[in-house]
C-alpha cells in the first residue's frame, strides 16, 4: 500500500508553534497511523526560535508561574530545565523551549519514527530544528496550501497552524485623535522601550497599563539599571494579584458546583441566551459557596480555568463582548498573577518613593515642549502630570489590522477575517472560518490572535489547553491516529485539562 504522507506547516516558532510541534509529534507517536508519515515544518525568521518574549536578552523578568505549569508536551519524557524549577526568568525559558525542540527532533530521529520535524543547516554548519524564513503570503489551491517564503520558494502544505504571536498594544491616541506614535518619547511595545540605548535616556517615564505587562516593564527596567522614576497609570487601577513564593504556596482542589458548563448550558436551553450579567453572577455564587470552606476567589477562577473557554463560549458574541467588555479586567486580574519577586522589587521603590501609581486617566496629550500631560480624575492633587516617556503597556491589541502583514494578506484574500470580538476568526475546534463563514480543513490558528473565541489563549497555560484542541482537529481532518478509521478509543478528546492558570500581558 503507498504511504501517505501528511505536512503540517506551523507558521511561527514561538511557544505556540513549538507545543504544537511537540503535541503533534506525541500523538502520532502514541497513536501511530498505518502507512501514514507526518511531516511538521516550524516557519520563523528568527535566528533563535521561542518568539520575542523569550528572546530578548534586556526582559531578565521572571515567569509568573513554577516550570510544572508552563512544560510543553514531551514524546522523550525529558524535562530539560536546569535551573531553579520554581523561578524561571523569560531566556531560562526560551532555552528550555529550544532545548526541549532540539531534544524531540534527536528523539524522533534516533527512533526512526513515522513523524519528522523538519531540520535543516544554519549559515556556519548547525542544524536547525526549523525553516528558517518568513511566510510572506499564502494561497489555498487544490486542497492545499502554498506557502510563499521569503527566500523565493514555495512551500506546500496540506495543514496549516497560524501560530504568529502576539500583536502590539493598540496604538493610543491623543485628545484630538492623533495616534502617539507619530511623537518621539513614545514607546508601543515593552521591547523598544527596553533597548539599553533607550533605557535611561529619561529620568521619569509612566507606563500605561497597571498588568502583567507593565509590572515586567517596570521590573525588567530596574534589573536592567534604569535609574529613574516610574508610574503606572490604568483607567481603572487594577491590578493582577502577586504569586505566593513557593513555601506558602497552597494548591488546595475545589469542585465547582454552579459555574460549570452543564449549568451554563442548561440555562441557555430554558431562556435562549446567558448574559454576560447571569454568567458573572453564576461565577460570584461560586464564590459564596467556596468561601465558608475557607476557598478565595482567585482558587475558584483557578479550579475553573480548564473549562472556562467552553463556558465562555456558551454565551453569543454580544454577550461574551459584554462580559470582556463589563469584566474582562476583573477576571484577567484573578487569574493572572506578578511574580512574587517583581512585587518585591517594585514594592521597595515604592517605599523610596520612586514607584507610583495612579488610575483614572482622563486624558493624554503631547506639549510643545516635548513631554506629555496625563490628566487624572481620581481627586489627587496635581491632576495632570508631566512625563517624558510613554510605555504602552495596555496588553496585545484585538485588532486583526494590527497583526502581522501574513493576516494581513490572508485578510484580503478572503481567507481570514476578523473575529467579531477580536483576532482571527475561529471556530470552537480552532479551524480557521473565512468570509463565508465556512471552516477551513487545511487553515488553524492558536495563541493570542485567536483571543475573540478563547478568551484563555495567551497564557502559557492557556496555550497547552488550546493546543490539545487544535491537534484534535488536525488528527480528525486528517485522518490521523486514532481518527485514521481503524476505530476510536477515548485518547484524545476536546478540552482535556492540561495546566492551571497563567499570567500574561494584558495590560
Ligand atoms: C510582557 C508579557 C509578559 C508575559 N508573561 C507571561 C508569564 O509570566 N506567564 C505566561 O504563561 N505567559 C506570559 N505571557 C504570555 C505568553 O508568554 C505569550 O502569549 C506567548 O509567549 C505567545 O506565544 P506565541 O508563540 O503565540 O507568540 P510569539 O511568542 O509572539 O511568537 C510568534 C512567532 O511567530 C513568528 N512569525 C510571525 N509572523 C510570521 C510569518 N509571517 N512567518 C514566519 N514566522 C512568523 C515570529 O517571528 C515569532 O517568533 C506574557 C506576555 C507578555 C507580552
Amino acid at each position: 500500500m503507498k504511504q501517505k504522507m501528511t505536512r503540517v506547516a506551523i507558521v511561527g516558532g514561538g511557544v505556540s508553534g513549538i507545543c504544537a510541534a511537540t503535541q503533534l509529534a506525541k500523538e502520532f507517536m502514541e497513536h501511530p497511523t498505518k502507512d501514514h508519515k507526518l511531516e511538521i515544518v516550524i516557519i520563523d525568521p528568527n535566528p533563535k526560535l521561542g518568539g520575542p518574549l523569550y528572546n530578548t536578552e534586556s526582559i531578565n523578568a521572571f515567569l509568573a508561574q513554577p516550570f510544572n505549569e508552563i512544560n510543553l508536551p514531551s514524546v522523550h519524557k525529558k524535562r530539560s530545565l536546569l535551573k531553579n524549577p520554581e523561578q524561571v526568568t523569560y531566556s531560562d525559558y526560551g532555552n528550555y523551549l529550544r532545548k526541549h525542540l532540539e531534544e524531540t527532533c534527536e528523539y524522533l530521529e534516533e527512533k526512526n519514527a513515522p513523524v519528522q520535524i523538519h531540520t535543516e543547516k544554519a549559515k556556519g554548519g548547525a542544524t536547525i530544528p526549523y525553516l528558517r524564513a518568513e511566510v510572506r503570503d499564502m494561497h489555498i489551491k487544490d486542497g492545499h496550501a502554498e506557502l510563499e517564503l521569503s527566500t523565493g520558494k514555495t512551500l506546500k502544505a496540506d495543514a496549516v497552524v497560524l501560530a504568529t504571536g502576539n500583536p502590539l498594544p493598540e496604538n493610543l491616541r491623543d485628545s484630538k485623535g492623533t495616534p502617539l506614535t507619530n511623537y518621539s518619547g513614545y514607546y508601543r511595545c515593552y521591547q523598544e522601550g527596553l533597548k539599553p540605548e533607550n533605557l535611561n535616556e529619561t529620568d521619569s517615564m509612566m507606563l500605561i497599563g497597571m498588568g502583567a505587562s507593565a509590572h515586567t516593564f517596570a521590573a525588567s527596567a530596574i534589573r536592567n539599571g534604569y535609574k529613574g522614576n516610574i508610574m503606572l497609570a490604568s483607567r481603572r487601577g487594577k491590578s493582577p494579584q502577586c504569586e505566593p513564593p513557593p513555601e506558602k504556596r497552597v494548591t488546595r482542589t475545589y469542585t465547582p458546583r454552579y459555574f460549570t458548563v452543564e449549568t451554563l448550558k442548561a440555562m441557555k436551553e430554558e431562556n435562549g441566551e446567558v448574559t454576560a450579567e447571569q454568567f458573572w453572577s453564576l461565577f460570584i455564587r461560586e464564590t459564596h459557596r467556596a468561601a465558608p470552606l475557607g476557598i478565595n476567589r482567585r482558587e475558584v477562577a483557578d479550579s475553573c480555568f480548564d473549562h472556562f473557554n467552553e463556558m465562555n463560549r456558551i454565551m453569543s458574541v454580544e454577550e461574551r463582548t459584554n462580559f470582556a467588555t463589563k469584566y474582562g479586567a476583573d477576571w484577567n486580574f484573578m487569574i493572572n498573577r506578578i511574580p512574587e519577586v517583581h512585587r518585591k522589587i517594585l514594592g521597595d521603590l515604592c517605599t523610596e518613593g520612586r514607584i507610583d501609581y495612579r488610575e483614572k486617566i482622563v486624558s493624554i496629550d503631547r506639549l510643545d515642549d516635548g513631554n506629555f500631560s496625563i490628566v487624572f480624575d481620581d481627586g489627587k492633587k496635581p491632576p495632570a502630570v508631566i512625563v517624558p516617556k510613554i510605555v504602552n503597556c495596555t496588553g496585545p491589541s484585538v485588532r486583526l489590522a494590527d497583526m502581522n502583514p501574513l493576516l494581513h494578506k490572508m485578510q484580503e484574500h478572503g481567507l481570514v477575517t476578523q473575529h467579531p470580538l477580536a483576532g482571527i476568526n475561529v471556530d470552537e475546534t480552532l479551524h480557521v472560518r473565512d468570509y463565508n463563514g465556512a471552516s477551513s480543513k487545511i487553515l488553524y490558528a492558536l495563541g493570542p490572535p485567536t483571543q475573540g473565541e478563547f478568551f484563555e489563549s495567551v497564557s502559557v497555560p492557556a496555550i497547552k489547553q488550546c493546543t490539545m484542541t487544535l491537534v484534535e482537529s488536525i488528527m480528525r481532518d486528517h485522518s490521523i491516529g486514532i481518527f485514521s478509521g481503524g476505530g476510536m478509543s477515548d485518547g484524545v478528546a476536546g478540552n482535556r485539562g492540561t495546566g492551571r492558570r497563567g499570567d500574561h500581558g494584558k495590560g
